[in-house]
């Protein structure tokens, strides 16, 4: 999928619009579209990197900031403690849909190990 078509990247500049919980300079936070937890966030890179496996050594930064506006949201969400989960899926054996980096957020309940 080429930038131009790319869900991700049309709700980073605003084409498509999406319930942003946080956003700054380098990174997007919006609520997933079906949700997998009572609180289930979508933390992107506004650049366009389609899986892990695109990530640049030089995007050290930016892979740094996903992590970081994770935490932001949790605390801003109310479940930095007792805590939540973060997970990234890469191509198709994980489950992979939208060919755009993303962190999965979530929290508001338990979850088990493994996660399936
Ligand atoms: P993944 O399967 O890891 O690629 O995750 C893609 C996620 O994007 C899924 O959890 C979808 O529910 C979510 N999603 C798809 N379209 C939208 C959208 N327009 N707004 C918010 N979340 C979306
Ligand atoms: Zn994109």
């Amino acid at each position: 999928m080429s930038e131009a078509d790319c869900l991700f990247c049309k709700i980073s500049s605003g084409d498509i619009p999406a319930d942003i919980v946080l956003e700054n300079e380098d990174v997007v936070a919006f609520r997933d579209i079906n949700p997998q937890a009572p609180t289930h966030v979508l933390v992107i890179p506004r650049r366009h990197i389609p899986t892990i496996n695109d990530m640049q050594d030089a995007d050290d930064a930016i892979v740094g900031k996903l992590f970081l506006a994770a935490r932001d949201v949790a605390r801003q969400e109310g479940f930095s403690e007792p805590g939540y989960r973060v997970a990234m899926n890469c191509n198709g054996a994980a489950g992979q849909t939208v060919f755009h980096i993303h962190l999965h957020l979530l929290g508001g309940r338990d979850f088990g190990w493994p996660p399936g």
